[in-house]
């Protein structure tokens, strides 16, 4: 679903990306870690095009994200062909990002009607549907600013899912939240995955990779320096700055 070769990022001079192979299968929990400034955010920010990556080859679904190439080269598109691509992709982020102005029902529906040109009366029943998913089905009209953290994080999710997306990003999505809220949050996520959702995602919630995750990738400093099985990994690290690491965040 996702495949990385040789993905590289500088910005100005700061190299931040260094060569990111990997591989993320249909299906599957794909858990991001490494100590800050390692360069996730800027690689998850790199799948949708948020970021253009400056040499390599980033894939999602078989799909060159932003490019298109005719021969040996490659042709950046045009503004409204990235956000075709950037349609089948969600993205929760640390900070929930809801409209402060908007329902939870409103912020769910939003995209459906704007970007998809959904009927108000269909995306309100699919947001129905979402925010019953997530475990909010008596908040459907409550404002943000009178939900907790984690409830508003759990609109987030359905928010992201209601463009009915085939990968999911998250990053971070817990780690604002006060830490009685984090496990209503990893829930959702845990049922998303139970329901065959692709999804990467970036996180210090050292338990939800064991349990949930399929494949666990650290990255410092901008390489890939292990993967494989979470519980591989986290059980029994090969390397220095892998055990590091791990030593602060068990
Ligand atoms: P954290 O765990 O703190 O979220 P991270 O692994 O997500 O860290 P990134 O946010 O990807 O790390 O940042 C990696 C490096 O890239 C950092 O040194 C950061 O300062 C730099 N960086 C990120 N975005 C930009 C930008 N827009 N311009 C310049 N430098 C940036
Ligand atoms: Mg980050």
């Amino acid at each position: 679903m996702v495949k990385a070769e040789q993905v590289h990022k500088s910005f100005g001079l700061i190299h931040v990306l260094k060569g990111i192979d990997l591989e993320v299968r249909r299906g599957e929990v794909f858990c991001l870690v490494g100590p800050s400034g390692s360069g996730k955010s800027t690689f998850l920010r790199c799948i949708n095009h948020l970021e253009k990556i400056s040499a390599g080859r980033l894939y999602v679904d078989g799909e060159l994200v932003g490019y298109r190439q005719r021969g040996e080269r490659l042709y950046e598109l045009r503004e409204r062909e990235v956000a075709f691509q950037r349609r089948d992709i969600g993205m929760v982020f640390q900070r929930f990002n809801l409209f402060p102005h908007m329902t939870a029902a409103e912020n769910v529906m939003e995209a459906p009607v704007q970007v998809k040109g959904i009927a108000r009366g269909d995306a309100r029943r699919i947001a129905e549907a979402l925010l019953e998913r997530v475990g909010l089905a008596d908040r459907m009209n409550t404002y943000p600013a009178q939900l907790s953290g984690g409830q508003q994080q759990r609109v987030a999710i359905a928010r992201a899912l209601a463009m009915d997306p085939k990968l999911m990003l998250f990053d971070e999505p817990t780690s604002a939240l006060d830490p009685e809220l984090v496990g209503e949050v990893l829930d959702v996520m845990r049922q998303l995955a139970e329901d065959g959702m692709t999804m990467v995602v970036v996180t210090h919630e050292m338990g939800f990779a064991r349990e949930v995750g399929d494949s666990l990738v650290f990255m410092d400093d901008g390489v890939v320096v292990e993967s494989g099985h979470p519980r591989d990994v986290l059980t029994d690290p090969q390397h220095e700055r892998t055990k590091a690491f791990l030593s602060k965040v068990l």
